[in-house]
């Protein structure tokens, strides 16, 4: 082995060392030690050097898996279908290099792609059989979650029985749970208020509040969700993934309504641009833009790699450099 393999070696073992820990405290503790642009930018460097030293690549890294291992307090739930992460872009000169991959996939004549909000929460499977909610579940590690059905039941926005015509009589929706910025902030206040530590983040304020094993304090905290994808089905659903929500929408289940169908490079950056001048005046945290081919047939032909589906990518945005500051209080996470 030369020189520099030797020295990339070292540094892969040492950034995947640093990235496992860093899994652990925020899928598995929620208790996140360093800021995400610190872990993104570990994550990216790592990424570059088993591209430059695939020889060096394995099967464990980091960069092949998904979340954390789910805790052992829950009951486990096995996912028929993995619940895999997002591939990241965080310049415009990277997101049209995915949007030319997808063209040249593609043998429409007009390539969509349904845009959504990234929601900074975490997201969960909720499963419906014959329009009853039957089960739900946290990501976990992609392949197994944990149990929280009793937790996700008293989600105000979310039905435990949708209406309408035509609703598969298996329905797994995925979706994101997260917390209302007016909700977290009124949670912190009275957590303060009663002597106890406030969360430092609606993201972990909603991932902490949702894995409870007592289900009467996830009652009590201001979660929220929005479906975004449909795992398992049996029944019919449209072809496109816009219009699959919008079905979603029409058996009662909630959707953001920022999602948009677009078609061409320019409507994508106008979309990131509205979504960004919006980002403040938004209820909820988003972190990004999240851009999916519209097409389902295409995505299943794209497929997956690793950890995320080759048919969508996530636009990051810059990560927000104030910190912001409240003497005398510990922040829970
Ligand atoms: P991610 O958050 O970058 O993207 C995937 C997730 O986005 C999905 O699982 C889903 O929960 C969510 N999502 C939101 N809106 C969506 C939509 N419209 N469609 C599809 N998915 C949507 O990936 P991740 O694997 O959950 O987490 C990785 C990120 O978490 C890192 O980039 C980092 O920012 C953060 N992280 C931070 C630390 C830390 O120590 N600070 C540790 C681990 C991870």
């Amino acid at each position: 082995m030369n020189d520099k393999v030797s020295s990339a070696k070292q540094q892969i073992q040492e950034i995947s060392s640093l990235l496992e820990e860093y899994n652990y405290q925020y899928y598995v503790q929620d208790a996140p030690t360093v800021p995400d642009a610190e872990y993104d930018r570990l994550f990216h460097t790592l990424k570059q050097l088993e591209t430059d030293y695939p020889e060096l690549l394995s099967a464990n890294s980091p960069t092949q898996k998904v979340g954390g291992t789910p805790l052992s307090k829950f009951e486990q739930v096995t996912h028929k279908i993995p619940m895999l992460s997002l591939d990241n872009v965080f310049d415009e000169t990277s997101l049209n290099d995915f949007m030319k991959r997808v063209m040249d996939k593609s043998t429409l004549d007009e390539t969509a792609f349904c845009i959504e909000p990234k929601l900074d929460g975490l997201a969960a499977s909720i499963i419906y059989e014959n329009g009853l909610l039957v089960q739900a579940a946290t990501r976990g590690d992609g392949l197994t979650g944990e149990n929280v059905t009793e937790n996700v039941k008293t989600i105000a926005n979310l039905p435990l029985r949708l209406r309408g015509d035509n609703i598969p009589s298996l329905l797994e929706v995925r979706g994101e749970v997260f917390m209302l910025k007016a909700g977290f902030n009124k949670l912190n206040e009275g957590l303060v208020a009663a002597g106890e530590k406030p969360f430092v983040n609606p993201r972990n304020a909603a991932a902490g509040s949702l894995r409870q094993l007592d289900s009467k304090i996830a009652a009590s905290r201001p979660l929220a969700f929005y479906c975004y994808s449909v795992g398992v089905f049996e029944g019919e659903l449209a072809n496109s993934q816009y219009q699959r929500i919008e079905q979603l929408k029409s058996w009662g289940l909630p959707v953001s309504s920022e999602v948009k169908r677009v078609v061409g490079e320019d409507a994508c950056h106008d979309f990131y641009q509205n979504i960004s001048e919006k980002r403040p005046s938004l209820a909820y945290e988003i972190d990004g833009v999240v851009y999916k081919v519209d097409d389902i047939k295409l995505q299943q032909e794209m497929g997956f790699v690793a950890r995320a589906p080759r048919w969508a990518t996530a636009y990051k945005f810059p990560a927000e450099e104030a910190v912001t500051v409240v003497e005398n209080v510990e922040f829970q996470v």
